[in-house]
């Protein structure tokens, strides 16, 4: 699950760098990195699915720099907070009716919480190398069609221009479940992928002066499109096979704090 902020440029800024500087617990390093001289061996990249949303779209080479060479943005502290608000969710929706996730979904239930999938290797027209994608799902309906479908959750503005950016993450996962590694989780087909989205509006006092947050949820749902994420996923292999990594973000203050320091050599 993602936390980020509902308004401010600045604020939406830090919490989409927060989001990739490595604090999803799926996020990881290539397990095959390319080293200086290793360019042109062929290689099996690890992805992990919640790099496709901010890191890809942030910064191409700070993408490139992680699955390719192994040198990953720092990691900032995350509040434990967050993590308990993902614990409660799960734990929330867990075994409920999908009709409780939205009205719209067919009969079923929320019958998987957060888990691992590893697909098997990729082969993309046009390039040498392979790659699989490995990360970790916060829920799966199982419908009585004995179809499935992959919902995650996000405490966001819920009207959020960067939401469609989270259709990649998601056919990540429907991607790894119905090709999935030996011994990997296994489900198939599926047919339905979404966002649960909760943005905090109000808040509320009890007797015993608890606090309760209200907040608006909003249900998101991407149409399956393959051929488009198997297009997406080309771009990131013309990338990661690059021989060099592309050119940084030259709006980036991290980068530029890096670039001080060489100059400055403190
Ligand atoms: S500009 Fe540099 S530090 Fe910033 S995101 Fe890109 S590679 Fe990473």
């Amino acid at each position: 699950m993602t936390i980020l902020s509902s308004s401010g440029g600045e604020r939406v800024e830090r919490w989409v760098q927060a989001d990739f500087l490595g604090h999803d617990a799926e996020a990881g390093l290539g397990i095959e990195a390319r080293g200086p001289g290793q360019e042109s061996r062929p290689q099996n990249w690890k992805l992990s699915p919640s790099d496709f949303a901010f890191l890809w779209e942030y910064c191409k080479r700070c993408f490139h720099l992680k699955v390719a060479r192994q040198f990953g943005p720092p990691r900032t502290p995350f509040p434990g907070i967050f993590g308990v608000i993902d614990k409660l969710m799960n734990e929330f929706f867990n075994g409920l009716p999908s009709s409780d996730v939205d009205p719209s979904l067919p009969p079923g239930t929320v019958a998987y919480g957060e888990s691992w999938v590893e697909s098997e290797p990729i082969t993309i027209p046009g390039h040498t190398s392979t790659c699989f994608l490995r990360g970790k799902f916060d829920s799966v309906i199982r419908f009585e069609d004995g179809s499935y479908g992959v919902i995650d959750f996000k405490t966001t503005n819920t009207r959020g221009h960067h939401l469609p950016l989270y259709s990649r993450q998601l056919h990540a996962y429907a991607y790894a479940l119905e090709n999935a590694a030996p011994g990997k989780l296994a489900l198939s087909p599926v047919t339905r992928l979404g966002l649960v989205c909760v943005q905090p509006m109000d808040i509320s006092r009890d007797a015993e002066g608890r606090i309760s947050y209200i907040g608006e949820v909003r249900w998101i749902e991407f149409n399956r499109d393959d051929d488009g994420f198997m297009r997406f996923l080309g771009e990131v292999m013309d990338v990661l096979d690059l021989p060099e990594p592309p050119e940084a973000s030259p709006s980036c203050a991290l980068c530029k704090y890096r670039d001080d320091a060489r100059r400055t050599q403190l």
